[in-house]
């Protein structure tokens, strides 16, 4: 069922000024992957004499304790900085609250009382891609609303009240892509405000104008620049960078050897090693060349950067963490 017959799609003009950032969730120990995503934000972020911020994602329960700390530590003695203290997601609740608040107060939000159950279950509304949520409960009539209210026993969940089908961003490594806007959750059941939320009201309220992350979100940007707009914000510069994958080619984990510095601290590597290799992989050092963050700055071109995955090497120091 759709209440939406239209789909139309929908574009905006990006941020050339603002900060550059590097936004961790604090769930354990950064891996080579998330540092190298980290180095290269801060070059981005430095090559263009933007200020460079942090933001620790901790409102989920995959956080855990102390993570945050050692993330920082870690970027730190890779010789990155950052101009503020960084900004931590679970102090500003009330924040993110009052945005949904003024959402449902201007009717781009309602009420979802589906479970995943039921959204799966629910025919795909015409042209919509698939997994795009049904629009089931986008309409419902208020007496209706209550009587499912009651019937979940639990509270619901808000969604956005999207009036667009797609919307079309400009990425500096991929170029324009489009991807699939539908009425997505701002907060969830439990009350935790969704992430596609946070990160648009975070990059915002710290002055974000330009995004480097890994590409395994890029088909969460559409989404996040059309929620952008509908809140008046303007939307940043993206730039989504190929993520690091291990021998069998797959997303790196901390199960595939010594990939934190802990674990390279503990075979006898520093910093300054992995720093040397994360410089090589993104096309900055030869192999084993001791390089500082200001030296790899002085050496870097975004148009230069390997577009593929960078393959963990299958080495013995590597192995010697399984
Ligand atoms: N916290 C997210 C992650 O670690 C990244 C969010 C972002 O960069 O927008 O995957």
């Amino acid at each position: 069922m759709t209440t939406r017959p239209e789909q139309p799609t929908g574009s905006a003009p990006h941020s050339s000024s603002g900060a550059g950032r590097y936004a961790p969730s604090p769930s354990g120990d950064l891996h080579l992957g998330n540092l190298r995503t980290a180095l290269l934000a801060w070059l981005f972020a430095r090559a263009q004499g933007r200020e460079f911020l942090v933001r620790i994602e901790d409102l989920d329960e995959r956080t855990r304790p102390g993570a945050a700390q050692r993330q920082l530590d870690d970027l730190a003695s890779l010789g990155l900085d950052w101009d503020a203290p960084p900004l931590r997601q679970s102090e500003h609740r009330d924040r993110y609250r009052a945005v949904v608040d003024g959402l449902a107060d201007a009717e781009r939000s309602y009420e979802c009382y589906c479970s995943r159950k039921d959204i799966l279950a629910a025919p795909t509304a015409p042209h919509a891609p698939p997994g795009a949520y049904p629009g089931t409960c986008r309409n419902l009539p208020r007496t209706e609303r209550e009587r499912r209210r009651n019937e979940i026993g639990r509270p619901p969940s808000i969604r956005l009240r999207s009036d667009t089908g797609s919307f079309t961003v400009t990425d500096g490594l991929h170029g324009a892509y489009t991807g699939a806007v539908d009425d997505f959750v701002l907060e969830r059941f439990d009350g935790t405000p969704a992430y596609n939320l946070v990160s648009v009201v975070d990059d915002a309220f710290q002055g974000v104008g330009q995004v480097v992350r890994g590409d395994d979100l890029l088909p969460s940007t559409p989404r996040q620049a059309y929620l952008a707009t509908v809140l008046g914000h303007p939307v940043p510069a993206y730039a989504h960078v190929p993520l690091v994958l291990n021998d069998r080619r797959e997303r790196l984990a901390k199960r595939d050897g010594a990939v934190t510095l802990a674990e390279l601290a503990g075979l006898g590597r520093s910093p300054a090693d992995a720093l040397s290799m994360l410089a090589h992989s993104v096309g900055l050092a030869e192999p084993g060349e001791p390089v500082s963050p200001a030296l790899l700055l002085s050496r870097f071109d975004p148009a230069r950067l390997p577009r593929e995955p960078w393959v963990l090497p299958d080495e013995p120091w590597v192995r010697a963490g399984r």
